[in-house]
């Protein structure tokens, strides 16, 4: 286990495993997740009680009784438990249960006031604290979250990636957006950061190669819905792995290290970098050719009172970019992602000449 995790109070292993179904449904269905992924390195038992679903109707979690029933399989296995909290009636009635672990659910880091008042009840409490990403793209929201919690006193905090919504996301549930944990990790490089690879996935199938990705960007371990009958889960079915499939995953997950290798692989590392470092100077270079251009067009356009932006043309440059790009083995996200960050800037700078 990462050396992040020290001092936590949880049975050293390579990697922390928090594993167990989306929500709790009933007290056998819990029994039956623990007692299949008993031995198999798994920090705590998750199972969510109250379900913030994004509209009513849906199955909102068996509340209260879920956290008898969280009490009753740590009794009997000896597992650790933990649950989602979202408001401080939660956290209070987690702790009442002595609960060994709470996470921040995703719709819940949007609010830094949940947040707060959540931080607020814990504030002299010892307890790991882990804290999901909010659903969109917004990194200050989930340092923020974790900042109000350690305000509180909190020592114990892990984070979690769940990715985040994307109308540009096709084969996942949520885009892997890998560029914010990696951001997280360079910002908050002492807080232990989780991968959930099924909240990204949205299906089964597709879990163990996000779990993958996640171990060659150095995560510190997963959190992963499993559950005895997927098909019949009342909440989130098709991304929920069985025990076995989760045992069998995480058997074959390679777990690579940041640093190492041989002579050889120290030699041809070299190589390429110096070949990295010299192509993105180039590329720089000819960002800012054009955007040498790009002025130019802005004082032609102020002289002739024409607007900055020009819809037909920025159509016409994105369509002929992506299919360019794709011609080269670009996918077209990336090159759209790309095109509109460079747009933003010339737009930017066009401005910028047009006002002095
Ligand atoms: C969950 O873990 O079941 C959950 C609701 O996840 P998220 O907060 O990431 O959507
Ligand atoms: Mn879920």
């Amino acid at each position: 286990m990462s050396d992040k995790f020290d001092g936590w109070g949880f049975e050293h292993r390579d990697l922390f495993l928090s594993a167990g179904p989306c929500s709790a449904e009933s007290e056998e269905q819990l029994l039956s997740v623990a007692r299949a992924l008993e031995g198999h390195g798994v920090g705590f038992l998750r199972a969510g009680i109250w379900k913030p679903r994004t509209r009513p109707g849906a199955f909102e979690g068996v509340g209260l009784r879920g956290l008898a029933w969280l009490d009753r399989v740590r009794s009997e296995t000896g597992m650790k438990v933990g649950t989602e909290v979202a408001e401080p009636a939660h956290v209070e009635a987690c702790l009442e249960f002595g609960m060994d672990v709470l996470w921040v659910g995703a719709r819940t880091t949007t609010n830094p006031f949940s947040v707060q008042s959540i931080a607020d009840v814990l504030k002299g409490v010892d307890i790991p604290v882990f804290v999901k990403n909010p659903m969109s793209e917004d990194i200050g929201l989930w340092v923020g979250a974790l900042e109000r919690l350690s305000n509180a006193g909190l020592k114990r905090l892990g984070a979690i990636h769940r990715g985040a919504s994307s109308p540009l996301e096709m084969r996942y549930r949520n885009a892997p957006a890998w560029r914010m944990p990696v951001e997280f990790m360079r910002l908050m490089p002492y807080v232990p950061i989780l991968c959930d690879p099924s909240h990204i996935s949205g299906k089964a199938e597709f879990v163990p190669l996000i779990a993958q990705e996640s171990m060659d960007l150095l995560f510190d371990g997963l959190m992963v819905e499993v559950h005895p009958d997927p098909l019949h889960a009342l909440s989130d079915a098709a991304q929920q792995l069985t025990p076995v499939g989760f045992i069998q995953m995480v058997e074959g997950l390679r777990k690579p290290k940041e640093q190492g290798g041989g002579v050889e692989y120290a030699q041809r590392m070299s190589v390429l970098r110096n070949t990295v470092d010299e192509v993105d100077a180039q590329l720089l270079e000819l960002l800012e050719k054009r955007m040498g251009v790009v002025r130019e067009m802005a004082l032609a356009k102020e002289k002739e009172n024409i607007s900055t932006l020009q819809p037909h043309r920025w159509q016409e440059v994105l369509l002929d970019r992506i299919s360019r790009g794709e011609s080269l083995g670009l996918s077209g996200n990336f090159v759209l992602g790309l095109m509109q960050l460079v747009h933003e800037e010339a737009i930017r700078q066009q401005e910028a000449e047009r006002c002095c």
